[in-house]
């Protein structure tokens, strides 16, 4: 039936998008020619409908560390489907989700001794907001400015970042937000002794900020203190992205409370969870009538873990966290000259492959520059990620809304000649975004206004996540072929 379906109405993807589901994201990805119309996925790659390949290095905004359309993934999900297991019978459960608990909790520090799987990452942190309240008896959530946790409305209120929030308040009340990596501002927060958690991304994913030295330990170390739960997440940075199973494997931490969700399923069915210290756990499951205090319809289901258990194996057979952190350092060994070779690149940074590159104004053309980003901040960024994908075919990202910095987020299963392409690649848009003529020529566009706008309130296509937020809008179609 899906196969005739999708034969019979190939083509009208987008049309049909816009008719019954988001018009004006059809109309951005349009007007910046991201319209492709997809046939299939393998891996690392995508294929138009034209047999052209892609090389995504956004990978499904990091879901797809196994590679898209895993073998291993897809047979496991056939064979739960063909044995028509028994799950969700909801008063009784079944063996799938114990199994990919033990096996969570099995590469994970002693400290977390249970899971409670959700269906994704926004539903295990709000998981960690609610019990972390019940657990402690404190009402206050401490985490870190240009933090993201997710768009409900209890992740919204931890993120710490105005774009997101804007339009959709008033957020939770006993929210406060400390600046990335400020130990003494934390300090004075948990020091009141009223926080329930600190929630923190162990390297920020908007931007790709990384922990400066020994924040991460100290916030722990105060976290123990003054009876705050730490609460590390790694919805972003979970299974291998960062070169190690997780983020906070690098720093030998021992978190209270962790969040997961994105490549668990290698990205083939919704899925999250939030592990939690045994303490936590006996505080709020703390009686046969508290047995259910939080969860939810779907979750677990058998097939979301099926999927995380094969994931789990072809991580470890595969030895694709190990991939992750030899092909991250190759990755910053080729883009690190960048710093040298182009006076508009201002910083290289990554851990595995978790990667961004900054931009500045530069030397020559600075004026345009500055016209370029007063009309838009995070322009350049933007100015790289368009022909990257429409002369190159290679997929990347701004790494946030107004940020100038571009991001990649692969499919651990890359290979280092992907990356050489991709750097080729790089240098020769960055060369030719840095021309002092096209700089001047898109900021007198810009300040004509005929080119490029912020996005404004009627904008839905906008409000979705961090990650389309940034796509640029045009509303010139001749612009596209300038960037192309
Ligand atoms: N936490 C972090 C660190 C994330 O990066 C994201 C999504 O990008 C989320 C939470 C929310 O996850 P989801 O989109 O599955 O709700």
């Amino acid at each position: 039936m899906i196969r005739e379906l999708l034969e019979s109405r190939a083509g009208e993807d987008y049309e049909l998008y816009a008719r019954t589901i988001n018009p004006q994201f059809v109309r951005v990805l349009r007007t910046i020619g991201f319209d492709r119309v997809w046939a299939r996925a393998e891996g690392q790659y995508l294929y138009d409908r034209d047999g052209n390949r892609y090389l995504d290095l956004l990978g499904g905004f990091g879901m797809f560390n196994t590679g898209r359309n895993n073998p291993r993934v897809r047979a496991a999900l056939v064979e739960t489907l063909e044995l028509e297991t028994p799950g969700s019978v909801q008063l009784g459960v079944s063996l799938l989700p114990g199994l990919l608990g033990e096996e969570l909790l099995r590469r994970t520090p002693p400290r977390l001794a249970r899971v409670l799987f959700t269906s994704s990452g926004t539903e295990a942190v709000e998981a960690a907001l609610k019990l972390g309240r019940a657990a402690t008896g404190r009402p206050r959530v401490v985490s870190a400015e240009r933090g993201f946790h997710g768009l409900t409305l209890g992740s919204l209120s931890a993120s710490g970042d105005a774009h997101f929030t804007e339009r959709f308040g008033p957020l939770l009340p006993e929210f406060a937000h400390v600046p990335w990596g400020d130990v003494d501002a934390l300090e004075q927060e948990l020091r009141r002794e009223d926080v329930a958690l600190f929630l923190v991304e162990p390297v920020q994913g908007h931007g790709v900020y990384l922990p400066p030295e020994g924040f991460l330990v100290r916030a722990q170390e105060l976290c123990r203190r003054y009876g705050t739960l730490f609460a590390v997440d790694e919805v972003q940075t979970g299974f291998g992205r960062t070169g190690r199973l997780f983020a906070f494997d690098h720093w030998g931490l021992e978190p209270d409370l962790v969040t997961v969700a994105k490549s668990l399923s290698g990205g083939y069915v919704p899925v999250g969870a939030l592990l939690m210290s045994e303490r936590v756990y006996d505080a709020v499951f703390d009686s046969l009538e508290h047995s259910v205090s939080h969860g939810s319809t779907f979750a677990p289901n058998d097939l979301a873990m099926a999927a995380g258990l094969a994931t789990l194996h072809e991580l470890d057979d595969a030895q694709l966290v190990e991939r992750s952190a030899r092909l991250g350092d190759h990755l910053l060994e080729r883009t690190r000259p960048f710093l040298e070779q182009f006076d508009v690149v201002r910083d290289v940074r990554g851990l595995g492959l978790l990667w961004a590159m900054e931009f500045a104004e530069p030397q020559n053309g600075s004026l345009a520059w500055r016209v370029m980003e007063r009309v838009r901040t995070g322009l350049f960024a933007q100015l790289v990620v368009v022909p990257l994908f429409t002369k190159h075919r290679i997929l990347t990202q701004v790494a946030g809304y107004d940020l100038p910095v571009l991001k990649a987020i692969p499919p651990l299963v890359l290979t280092e000649a992907d990356i050489d392409d991709f750097v080729d690649a790089l240098a020769d848009v960055i060369g030719k975004a840095t021309r002092p003529s096209r700089v001047a020529g898109l900021a007198l566009r810009a300040a004509k206004g005929a080119t490029w706008r912020r996005p404004h309130k009627g904008d839905a296509g906008f409000a979705r996540g961090s990650d389309q937020r940034s796509v640029l809008e045009s509303r010139d179609a001749e612009v596209r072929s300038e960037l192309a």
